[in-house]
C-alpha cells in the first residue's frame, strides 16, 4: 500500500514546511495554517460529523514517511501517513481520525461556496466520492466508488444527477474488496494545493482513485447501469 509522504506532528502554525506534491511532482514550500479549521463542528451534507483540526495539522503533510513514528498513525482506508492530532475524533467510517480532518479542511472552501455555486457542488461532490471510495468499509455498497463510473467515465454532473447517485446506496455491490494500494490521497491532494487549483486536483484524484478500482470496474459500472435504470 501507498504510504503518504506525510511527517510527525510537532510543526508550529506558520511554520514554513517542505511538500512534495504527488499530482505535480512540485516540491516547494508553504506555510502552516494558522486559523482554527472548522471548529463549528457542523455536519456536512454527507452526514459525516467534520473534525475540527487544529492549527498546523494540514502541516502533517511532509515529505518523509514514518509508520513507525509514534506520534503517527497509518489511515485503515487511504493508507495516509499522518500526524496524530488528540483529542481528533472522527466518525467518519473507515478513516483516521487525522485523515478525515485533513479531507474536511481540504474542501472546506468548496463547501462555503457550494450552495451558492453548482460547478462547485459538483466538485465537491465528486471530492466527496473520491475520498470515500477510498475508505470504504467492509460489507457496506461501493456506493462511491460505483458513483466514480458516472462522474469519471461517463461524464455525468454529480449535483445534475445527484438522485442517480443516492440510488447507489441500493444497487452498488456489497462485497468488493478494494484496491490494496493508492495512487493518490487526500494527502497529496493537499501538498500540492499551492501549485494547482482545488478542482483540477479533485478531479485527477477521482480518476486516479477510480482507475486504483480497476479489478471491480465491471461490477462498478453494472450498479451505475442499475441506478440509471431505476426509475426516479
Ligand atoms: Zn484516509
Amino acid at each position: 500500500m501507498r504510504r503518504s509522504p506525510a511527517s510527525g506532528g510537532g510543526v508550529a502554525p506558520g511554520a514554513t514546511i517542505r511538500t512534495r506534491g504527488a499530482l505535480t511532482g512540485a516540491v516547494g514550500t508553504r506555510t502552516a495554517p494558522s486559523d482554527p479549521v472548522n471548529s463549528a463542528g457542523r455536519p456536512d451534507a454527507a452526514g459525516h460529523d467534520p473534525v475540527g483540526l487544529p492549527p498546523g495539522a494540514v502541516a502533517a503533510v511532509l515529505d518523509t514517511a514514518v509508520a513507525e513514528d509514534p506520534d503517527t498513525a497509518v489511515c485503515p482506508g487511504c493508507g495516509a501517513v499522518l500526524a496524530v492530532v488528540p483529542p481528533l475524533t472522527t466518525d467518519h467510517p473507515g478513516a483516521s481520525p487525522s485523515c478525515a480532518g485533513l479531507f474536511d479542511v481540504t474542501v472546506r472552501g468548496l463547501r462555503d461556496e457550494a450552495r451558492a455555486d453548482l460547478r462547485t457542488a459538483a466538485v465537491l461532490q465528486l471530492a466527496r466520492d473520491a475520498y470515500d471510495a477510498q475508505h470504504q468499509v467492509a460489507g457496506q455498497p461501493a456506493a462511491a466508488a460505483a458513483a466514480l463510473c458516472l462522474w469519471v467515465t461517463r461524464g455525468l454532473d454529480p449535483v445534475r444527477e445527484r438522485e442517480v447517485g443516492a440510488r447507489l446506496a441500493d444497487t452498488a455491490p456489497t462485497a468488493l474488496t478494494p484496491p490494496d494500494r493508492w495512487t493518490t490521497t487526500v494527502a497529496d491532494v493537499a501538498a500540492d494545493l499551492d501549485v494547482v487549483d482545488l478542482p483540477s486536483l479533485v478531479r485527477s484524484w477521482a480518476e486516479a482513485v477510480w482507475r486504483d478500482w480497476h479489478g471491480s470496474h465491471p461490477e462498478l459500472c453494472a450498479a451505475a447501469d442499475r441506478a440509471q435504470r431505476l426509475p426516479g
